[in-house]
Parts: structure tokens; sequence; C-alpha cells
């Protein structure tokens, strides 16, 4: 705290303790006595001050110690003002955060670190994959033909054998188009619009046409809300979680239903089944991508259609997660940005 002229009144313990000095060779003394190389920059913001002004900065950067390392402040000068009323002189708050900057410069590097080595694994996904998909074809291709040229002809075990390259390179294929569509969600993603739910639902049903009927499901929504998103993701959450409610199923035909409810900023929807629950360890487990709890006999898949809706909700800074009881059913909650 300073009089008009600057000259010293009071200063805190702390401050005496950061500039290395004892009070009585601070208090009566001038400002630009113990500081006189003070850059005109300052001497303007005290004349300022002095003039009824309030001046401060946050995470002003300030010329380095002379060991060269850099230093943050934050700052504030307020005048006072004496019992008449006028400018008496002012107080100076300083902190020193250059801890907290020289941290969040390091965060944002590393931020920037993981979003580079991100699309980059991105990248390598999307072209690994896809470049896959050729040699693939070659062999499902040539299984097909031996197959029909040479098919009942080379005995049984040859049969077997050329079957299994077939079915092998079809699960290989739904494999590669699976980690496509994981690489693609950022990469290949629209812009978000307003989405109405009922209709990205109706087409995630019109999608599973065949497996409805099929298993006689009875799937109910209604008043479904808008919500803001990519059209063509949120249909395919829908999809990926009435597939799998529909799959996972006990004899009893399967039924679904599908609610939505606002909670803060967004909406929560439940897709709700009536089929063979999870249990709970295995609740953050099959979120990863190819885990599953089955085996392809029990119930054919890749594992990668819950991972997939999560990369979808992350996308749209929403949730996943389920409740479940083994042997009753499995709601999947998950929240999307309200329009
Ligand atoms: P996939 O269905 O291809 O195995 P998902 O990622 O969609 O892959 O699901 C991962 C695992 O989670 C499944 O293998 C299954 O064990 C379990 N699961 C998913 N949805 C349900 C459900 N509605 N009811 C019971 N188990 C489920």
């Amino acid at each position: 705290m300073c009089d008009r002229d600057m000259n010293y009144l009071h200063v805190s313990d702390r401050w005496l303790l950061a500039f290395g000095v004892d009070r009585d060779r601070v208090i009566g003394h001038s400002h630009y006595d113990l500081f006189p190389h003070q850059s005109k920059r300052w001497k303007k913001i005290y004349e300022r001050v002095l003039q009824g002004e309030t001046e401060g900065c946050a995470e002003d950067e300030l010329p380095p110690c002379p060991d060269g390392t850099p230093v943050w402040f934050n700052w504030e000068i307020i005048p006072w003002h004496n019992a008449k009323g006028d400018v008496g002189g002012l107080i100076q708050f300083n902190q020193n955060v250059t801890q907290q900057v020289l941290a969040k410069q390091e965060l944002e590097r590393l931020i920037q670190d993981l979003e580079r080595s991100n699309s980059e694994l991105e990248q390598f996904a999307y072209v690994a994959s896809h470049d896959m998909q050729e040699p693939l074809r070659a062999v499902a291709g040539c299984a097909e033909i031996l197959k029909s040229r040479f098919g009942n002809q080379l005995g049984e075990s040859a049969d077997e054998l050329i079957s299994h390259i077939g079915d092998g390179a079809s699960r290989m294929q739904g494999l590669i188009n699976d980690l496509l569509q994981i690489s693609q969600v950022s990469s290949q993603a629209s812009p978000f619009e307003t989405v109405d739910a009922n209709e990205a639902c109706r087409a995630a049903l019109l999608n599973l046409e065949a497996l409805i009927k099929k298993s006689a499901a009875c799937i109910e929504f209604t008043n479904l809300p808008d919500v803001m998103g990519d059209r063509t993701q949120i249909s395919q959450i829908f999809q990926n979680l009435i597939s799998n409610a529909l799959k996972y199923r006990k004899e009893e035909a399967p039924q679904v239903s599908i609610k939505a409810k606002k909670v803060n900023n967004c909406w929560e929807f439940a897709v709700a089944d009536n089929g063979i629950g999870i249990a709970p360890e295995f609740h953050h487990k099959i979120f990863g991508i190819s885990q599953r709890l089955h085996t392809r006999n029990d119930y054919p898949g890749t594992g990668i259609g819950l991972a997939l809706c999560k990369k979808i909700i992350e996308r749209h800074a929403g949730e996943i997660w389920l409740t479940s009881t083994l042997g009753k059913g499995t709601t999947f909650y998950f929240t999307l940005p309200q329009n």
C-alpha cells in the first residue's frame, strides 16, 4: 500500500519474503527507489490508478527473473481514498501464478499431442482396414470358386476346409467393416443438426426389419424428442442397441422399449429389453473394442457395436451406461445434447 508519492505505507509478510527485504527498508521509502528499473508501463498504470482508475491483469507475463525463468502474475491495483474522499494512494495485490500457467501450458501441449496421435491412429485404422479389404476379397472369391468348381470332388475334409476359408474371410470382412466404421466416427462425420429421435429410431427399425420379423419382437417408442447431432450416427446408436436387444434374448419374444427424459441440459434415452441380462462385473468391459461375453457359436457378432455407440455418444459429449439383472433384462442409457 503506497501514498500518492508512491512511498510504501504497508506491505504483507508474504511480499517481504518474495522480495527478500526487511520491513524497515521498505516502509516510508519510495517504490521507485526500491525498484529503479521499473518500466514505463508500470509508471503509467500507477498514474492511472492515482487518478482513480482500477487496473488489473490475469496471467500477465512479466520480465523474466535474473536467471531467465519466466514469471506470470495475476495482479490488481486499486486506489484508496482519504476521509475527504480524495485518492490517498494505491493498494496492489499480486499473485504469482507461474506454476499454474506452466501446468496449463503443459496440459495444452499434452492435449495437442493426444489429438495428433489420436488422429494418426484413426488414419492408420482407416488405411489398414481399407487396404485389407482388397486381398480379403480375393481370398473370399477364390474360396467361392473352389467351392463351386471343385465342391464334392475333393473329399469331405477338403470341402470342410474350403468352407472354413469362406467363413473366416466373411468374418474378417465383418470385423474390417466395423473397424472402418469406428475409425470414421470423427473423420467422416457430418455436422450437427436438429434430429428427430423418432425418425432416427424408425430408420434403425427399417434396417432391422428382417430381424424384427424373425424374432417376433415388440418394439415401443413414442414422443421421442428432437436432439442436436449427426443424423446417421444417432440412428446407428439405436440400431446397435436394438439389434443387441433382439440378439441377446431369452426364449420369449423380445420386448424393447425406448424412452427419453430431460436431465439438466441434455436428453437421457433408455433402451430397455427383457433379454438374458449382463452380470455387473462385465458392465464396463463390454464397451471395449472386441469385448464379447459369448462365443460366436452362441451369439454371432464382432464385439464392436457398443464400442461404436460409445465413440459416437462421446463425439456428442454424452455418456452411455447400463443397468441389468441377469436373466431378466438390460437397460442401456445414453445422453445426447438437447436441440
Ligand atoms: P457384439 O454384439 O457384436 O458381441 P457389442 O459390442 O454390441 O458386440 O456387445 C458386446 C457384448 O455385450 C456382447 O457380446 C454381449 O455379451 C453383451 N451385450 C450387449 N448388449 C446386450 C444386451 N442387450 N443384453 C445382453 N448382453 C448384451
